[in-house]
C-alpha cells in the first residue's frame, strides 16, 4: 500500500499501490480538458481537503456496503453526476441527479457480489474555489478501477468510476509478462515464430476466434491489441491489402489534424521525434508495423459479406471472402469497426447524371495533380472540404467552396494552446500527464458539464482570434461555435461533423484564393456546370461532394440485416437535440463501446484518442463474457432513432 493512500473499506484491501502522483495536481475546474495548477500536497488547505474527501469516501463506502440508499441525499448534490464505465453498470453510462443515482444503485448493488474497497490517492486532492477534487482507486468483486470525485460544500457534484482490469485476468505485462522461451531442452520444442505461425494458420480455420472484428483500420487494430493482451482469440477482417491502407488511400496531402500527444495507440506510444501532425502515409506504415509487433491476427484482402446471429448456438455466422475463397467464421462476439461514420453520404442532385466532368465523394478524392488550370467546385465546408480546396488551389486549380450552413473553425495552434494542450502536450508530459492519465482526466467530466464548461473557453478563443474571424466573416464565411457555443469537441460528439481545424485553408478563403459561396447549395447539375440555389451558375470540370457520412448502423443494415440495424438504432450522438443529434438527452454516445440491443454485436471507432481509451472498456466487456463473468447491464437506452 502506498504511503499516500488511505484504504477506506474495512473488509478488503487494495493491494496494487496507485501510481505516484505528480507533485502538481489536477485542477478541479471541470472542462473537457481541465487546467493543471501548481499545488502543494502538504499545505494546510490540502490536508483539510484530503480529510474531507477521505471522510466523504468513507461515508460512501458505509452507505453502499449497508445499502443505506436514503443516505445518498446527504452525500450527493441534487443535480450531481455519476459517470460509470462498466464498474457498477457494465455499461458506459452517466446518471444525472441524486434520484437517478439512487435508482441505479438500487439495481446494481444487489447484483454486486461482496464489498467494495475504496482507496483515496491523498496526493491528488485539490482545492479550487469551492470545489475539492481527488482521484481514488476501488476494487469490486470482479475488478479494479480508478475514479474521480468533485465535492462542493461537502457533497458530491461529479463522481466517475471506471473499471480498469478484471481480477484474475490481468494483462500479462510487467511482472506478469510471458517468458518468451522455455529454459529447458526437449524434443519438439517450438520457437516463437513456429508458434506464431501455427496460431495464425489455425485461427479461423481449425480454431474459431472468440471475437471477429470487421474493419482493420486504427479502431479495429487498437481493439485487437487490447484483446491480445487479455488472451481473447481475435481475428480482424480487413478488405484492404494491408493494414494502414485506409489512411494511405486518402488524399495525398492529408496529415492528421490532431497532434501526436493525442494520437498514441494503446501500449506503444509514438517515438519522441514523431512529428506533431502525422502524415497519412506515415500513419499507415505505423499501423502496419503495429499490427505485426502486437501480434494481431489480421486477415487482409478479406471482405465481410454477411453476418447473422445464430440464437441457438449463441454465435455469429460470418461469411467472408478471403482472396477469392469463401470462408465461414463462427465467433461468439462480433465487433463492427468500420469507420467513425457509415457510408459516404452523397446527395443525389437533379441532373447529376448529365455532368460530363468528374464528380466524386471526398473519400474518393486522390489529389490535385490532375486539376491544374481546371474549374473545381467543392460542396461542403468542413475538414475535408477545406483540405481538398487547399490542395486543389496548391495545384493551380480554380476552386470554389460551397458553404451550405455555418461551420465551426478553430485555428490549430489556438486549439493546441487553449484546449488540447492542457492535457495532451509536452507541457502536460512534464507535469506527469501521459495520454493514459489525460484520457482519464478527460473522462472524469460528464458530457453535459463538459459542454457547458467549454462555452467560456470558446468565448476566449473568439476574442483571442477576433481578427482572424473578422476576416473570414468579411469573405462571407458563416461561422459558429456550436448551437450553444460549446465548441469543437462537443460538436464532434454530437454529430461528428460541422467543423474545420484550421491548418491554413481559412487564410486562403479569407484572401479569396479559394472562392466561396455561402448560404447556398446546388439546385441542379448540367453538363459542364452547377446551378446554385441562388441562381448563379458555376462552370465545373470537377465536382467534389465533401458531404460527410451516414450513421454506422448502415453497415449493419447491409452486412447483417435492416431489422438488426433498426433494432440497434443510430450510432454516435448524445441526444443534445441540436442539428443531426436529435434528443432526448442520453448522456453518452449511442451504441459506442457498450452493449447494443443486438446480443453480441458491438461498435468500435472514433478518432485515435477515443480508439485508444475506449478500446480498453470494450476489451474488458468481451473478456468478461468470454470468461463467463456475470455482466448484468444496467441502463440500456431505448432506441429512439434509426439512422
Ligand atoms: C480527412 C480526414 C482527416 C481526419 N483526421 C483525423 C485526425 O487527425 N485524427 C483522428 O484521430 N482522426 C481523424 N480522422 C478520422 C479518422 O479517419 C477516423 O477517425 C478513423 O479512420 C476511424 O478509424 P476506424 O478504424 O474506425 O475506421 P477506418 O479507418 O475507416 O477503418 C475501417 C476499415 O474497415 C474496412 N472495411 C469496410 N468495409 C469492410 C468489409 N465489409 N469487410 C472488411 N473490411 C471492411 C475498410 O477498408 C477500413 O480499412 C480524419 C478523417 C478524415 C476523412
Amino acid at each position: 500500500m502506498g504511503t499516500r493512500q488511505r484504504v477506506i473499506s474495512r473488509t478488503s484491501l487494495i493491494e496494487d499501490p496507485p501510481r505516484e502522483s505528480p507533485t502538481r495536481a489536477i485542477e478541479t475546474t471541470p472542462a473537457t480538458f481541465p487546467m493543471i495548477v501548481q499545488t502543494s500536497s502538504d499545505s494546510e488547505n490540502s490536508s483539510t481537503a484530503a480529510a474531507q474527501v477521505a471522510e466523504w469516501l468513507e461515508a460512501l463506502a458505509d452507505t453502499l456496503s449497508q445499502h443505506k440508499l436514503e443516505a445518498l441525499d446527504g452525500l450527493f448534490e441534487p443535480d450531481c453526476f455519476w459517470r460509470d464505465f462498466l464498474a457498477f453498470t457494465w455499461n458506459i453510462k452517466t446518471v444525472e441527479g441524486v434520484a437517478s443515482v439512487r435508482e441505479m444503485l438500487s439495481h446494481v448493488l444487489p447484483r454486486m457480489d461482496g464489498s467494495i474497497a475504496w482507496a483515496l490517492d491523498r496526493a491528488s486532492v485539490q482545492c479550487e474555489g469551492e470545489v475539492v477534487s481527488a482521484w481514488f482507486r476501488f476494487e469490486t468483486a470482479v475488478g479494479r478501477g480508478q475514479g474521480h470525485l468533485r465535492l462542493r460544500a461537502g457533497r458530491c457534484w461529479t463522481f466517475f468510476t471506471a473499471l480498469r482490469e478484471l481480477k484474475g485476468f490481468e494483462e500479462r505485462k510487467g511482472r506478469r509478462r510471458p517468458l518468451g522461451t522455455a529454459h529447458h531442452y526437449g524434443p519438439g520444442r517450438t520457437t516463437w515464430l513456429e508458434e506464431r505461425e501455427r496460431e495464425a494458420a489455425a485461427l479461423g480455420r481449425t480454431e474459431q476466434p472468440y471475437c471477429v472484428i470487421v474493419g482493420g483500420g486504427q479502431g479495429g487494430i487498437a481493439l485487437a491489441a487490447r484483446l491480445r493482451r487479455l488472451d481473447v482469440p481475435t481475428l480482424v477482417i480487413e478488405r484492404n491489402a494491408k493494414a494502414g491502407d485506409s489512411w494511405r488511400q486518402r488524399y495525398k496531402s492529408l496529415c492528421l489534424h490532431d497532434p501526436v500527444w493525442y494520437d498514441h495507440l494503446p501500449y506503444l506510444p509514438f517515438p519522441e521525434d514523431w512529428p506533431v501532425f502525422t502524415p497519412k502515409d506515415k500513419l499507415g506504415d505505423w499501423l502496419e508495423a503495429y499490427t505485426r509487433i502486437m501480434e494481431i491476427n489480421y486477415w487482409s484482402s478479406t471482405s465481410c459479406e454477411s453476418a447473422c446471429y445464430d440464437e441457438a448456438a449463441k454465435e455469429w455466422v460470418v461469411r467472408v471472402q478471403r482472396e477469392g475463397e469463401a470462408i465461414v467464421l463462427r465467433p461468439k462476439q462480433l465487433v463492427f469497426a468500420l469507420g467513425v461514420s457509415g457510408y459516404p453520404s452523397t446527395p443525389v442532385i437533379e441532373g447529376h447524371e448529365t455532368f460530363t466532368g468528374t464528380q466524386s465523394h471526398s473519400s474518393a478524392y486522390e489529389g490535385g495533380e490532375a486539376w491544374r488550370g481546371k474549374r473545381c467546385v467543392v460542396l461542403g465546408s468542413n475538414n475535408s472540404a477545406h483540405d481538398i480546396c487547399a490542395d486543389l488551389w496548391e495545384h493551380g486549380a480554380q476552386v470554389t467552396m460551397l458553404q451550405r450552413s455555418s461551420t465551426l473553425i478553430v485555428k490549430s495552434d489556438t486549439l493546441m494552446q487553449r484546449v488540447i494542450g492542457k492535457l495532451y502536450s509536452e507541457d502536460a508530459l512534464e507535469r506527469g500527464i501521459d495520454a493514459e492519465r489525460a484520457d482519464l482526466i478527460q473522462a472524469s467530466t460528464p458530457l453535459k458539464l463538459s459542454a457547458q464548461m467549454n462555452v467560456p473557453i470558446y468565448e476566449e478563443i473568439a476574442e483571442a482570434d477576433a481578427e482572424f474571424y473578422a476576416r473570414l466573416r468579411n469573405a462571407g464565411f458563416m461561422l459558429d461555435f456550436g448551437e450553444d457555443g460549446s465548441g469543437l469537441h462537443t460538436k464532434y460528439l454530437r454529430r461528428g461533423s460541422g467543423y474545420y481545424i484550421d491548418v491554413g485553408a481559412s487564410e486562403l478563403v479569407a484572401e479569396g484564393k479559394i472562392g466561396l459561396r455561402s448560404g447556398v447549395g446546388i439546385a441542379r447539375i448540367e453538363a459542364d456546370c452547377v446551378v446554385l440555389t441562388s441562381g448563379e451558375t458555376l462552370e465545373a470540370d470537377l465536382l467534389v461532394y465533401a458531404t460527410g457520412y451516414g450513421s454506422m448502423n448502415a453497415w449493419v443494415a447491409d452486412i447483417v440485416s435492416p431489422e438488426v440495424a433498426d433494432r440497434v438504432g443510430k450510432c454516435w450522438g448524445v441526444g443534445s437535440d441540436t442539428a443531426r443529434d436529435p434528443g432526448p438527452w442520453e448522456g453518452e454516445l449511442r451504441n459506442m463501446w457498450k452493449p447494443t440491443c443486438q446480443t453480441a454485436l458491438w461498435f468500435h471507432g472514433g478518432n485515435l484518442s477515443q480508439s485508444r481509451h475506449y478500446s480498453l472498456y470494450l476489451a474488458l466487456q468481451l473478456k468478461a463474457r468470454m470468461e463467463g463473468i456475470e455482466t448484468p447491464v444496467w441502463g440500456m437506452e431505448r432506441v429512439r432513432h434509426l439512422r
